[in-house]
């Protein structure tokens, strides 16, 4: 599942194989040419930039924009090596004489002018990413309690309040710091607010650095047991989605 930490690495990915190249662009899925992605042909990335789950690929007046939701994702492959799923399948190709970035999935994929990509609410409406440099959990605090009922769990999901935070690092964050996510976040102190956030952002910077995910603590444990005090792990569905988590009742309660 494609949350803040798999998008900052897709970042780093282009800035080190096709930022500032030329690039030749097709669509061999029909999905990918209602996205337009052939107007990309022949033009130079110029700009990388993640947020939170949305990757912008500028190319100077144009821009594509993505997201991958659960399913989508973006394979890096030397030309002429062997794809791991049917090239008709992908929506995007993006390639250069030594490297081919292919798209597949996912529920935003679209190439329009620069300014407009730019003004769309799916990208201005995104609250502080979590993974940015200058990321500041005390800015944040306030507006994760804006609706104080609401469960931390669910808030945290909110793209609007904190960007980049999916279901997995939800969990992850909240065992780590051993705060309840079914806590109204009205009722959670800043000081708590603030070690799930931090927490989340280690985890996932981690997972940046490494490559890949850590053996994850409590995510998709059910009966299983808690690595901490051997307890039985809970899961349930939480918020309007139904979005699964997985707590700890003896070490969260
Ligand atoms: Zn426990």
């Amino acid at each position: 599942m494609a949350e803040g930490d798999t998008i900052l690495r897709l970042a780093r990915r282009f800035e080190s194989t096709l930022l500032g190249e030329t690039v030749a662009a097709s669509a061999p899925n029909p999905r990918g040419k209602a996205a337009r992605i052939e107007r990309l042909d022949g033009q130079t990335l110029e700009a990388v930039e993640s947020h939170g789950k949305h990757l912008l690929l500028g190319f100077g007046e144009l821009s594509l924009h993505c997201h991958l939701g659960m399913s989508g994702g973006w394979h890096f492959y030397r030309p002429r090596s062997r794809w791991r799923r049917p090239r008709s399948s992908a929506w995007a190709v993006l390639s250069n004489e030594e490297w081919e970035a292919v798209q597949f999935g996912g529920p935003t994929l679209q190439v329009g002018p620069t300014a407009r990509v730019r003004r769309n609410p799916q990208w201005t409406r995104l609250g502080p990413d979590i993974l940015a440099a200058d990321f500041d959990p005390e800015a944040v605090i306030p507006a994760l309690r804006a609706d104080p009922t609401r469960g931390l769990g669910d808030a945290l999901l909110d793209q609007h309040l904190v960007a980049g935070i999916g279901n997995i690092f939800k969990s992850e964050a909240c065992f780590a710091a051993r705060v309840d996510p079914w806590r109204a976040v009205g009722d959670v102190s800043d000081e708590e607010l603030g070690k799930v956030l931090i927490a989340a952002r280690e985890q996932m910077l981690s997972a940046v650095e490494l490559g890949t995910r850590h053996n994850f603590q409590i995510y998709k444990r059910r009966q299983s047991v808690c690595p901490s005090c051997r307890g039985p792990v809970s899961s349930r569905g939480q918020g309007d989605a139904n979005r699964t988590t997985y707590w700890c009742p003896r070490c969260q309660g």
